[in-house]
């Protein structure tokens, strides 16, 4: 049976996807038996601050094929806000089974993004996750604009059915933007700092932290870089509890 597009509700304006991992799934699985290639992004609190302010990152969103709600922020702000009652779908999770049913079903996987030890590190470690997958490719992510053309023939010219795209946000947004149109795949995940993750050179937080939903303080503790980036965390909580101070009594299910 047709997956069914999923619902889209916006969180202070900014588009999200009412999915499950296994909805998630599907529609991707949808859009890997269709015809024109479809991007699908996470969206957590840093993103919607971002794209508030970047009406180009929030017209690219918007063009998205699936839009999965990555952060906790993201689930706790929809259930306040009375949109959707949803679940997290964190993005390194979802491409892990991407990978998975990529190797199940024989879809060929490219790798773009990260830098160059990374990028081979993270393509081991996928072979050795999934045995039988298919990576078809992969190229780091420090590439000139000049080099784009033979980036894009490439891709094509690997057969891949799956470009997962490793540049952080919003490059990778930027990047899809520009070159989606060009490249004959069917999907292209946005991935940010997975493959750093999957080469080990970043570690993810230990299972007892993300069950408690505390992924976020977890990176922020062990990656103090982040710290300014993560400013956007309580300015993302000031912002929509005033958008629920400011609903009416009444006002259970509009659009955040
Ligand atoms: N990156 C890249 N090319 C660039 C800039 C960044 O490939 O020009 C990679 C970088 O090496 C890292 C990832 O993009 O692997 C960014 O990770 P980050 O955790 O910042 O992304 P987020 O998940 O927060 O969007």
């Amino acid at each position: 049976m047709d997956a069914v597009k999923p619902a889209r509700i916006e969180i202070l304006g900014v588009p999200v996807d009412c999915v499950s991992m296994t909805t998630a799934l599907d529609y991707v699985d949808e859009l890997l038996r269709g015809g024109e290639a479809g991007t699908v992004l996470a969206i957590n609190p840093e993103k919607v601050i971002k794209a508030r302010q970047d009406p180009v990152l929030l017209g690219q969103l918007k063009t998205a094929a699936l839009l999965i709600p990555d952060g906790i922020g993201i689930v706790g702000a929809a259930r306040l806000l009375g949109l959707a009652n949803i679940e997290r779908v964190p993005g390194i999770d979802l491409m892990m089974r991407i990978c998975e049913r990529a190797a199940e079903r024989g879809y060929r996987v490219f790798l773009y993004g990260a830098v160059p030890e990374v990028n081979a590190a993270a393509s081991e470690a996928l072979a050795a996750a999934f045995p039988g997958l298919r990576i078809v490719g992969r190229q780091h992510g420090y590439l000139s604009e000049a080099e784009m053309p033979a980036l894009v023939s490439a891709i094509n010219n690997s057969g891949a059915d799956i470009l997962l795209a490793a540049l952080g946000s919003p490059r990778q947004e930027q990047w899809m933007a520009t070159h989606l149109a060009q490249l004959r795949i069917k999907v292209c995940q946005g991935v940010g700092g997975s493959f750093d993750v999957l080469a080990g050179t970043v570690r993810r937080a230990p299972a007892s932290w993300r069950d408690r939903n505390m992924e976020w303080a977890y990176r922020l503790l062990s990656q103090p870089r982040r710290l300014m980036r993560q400013t956007a965390l309580p300015r993302f909580a000031f912002q929509v509890l005033g958008k629920w101070l400011s609903r009416s009594p009444r006002q259970g299910h509009t659009s955040g």
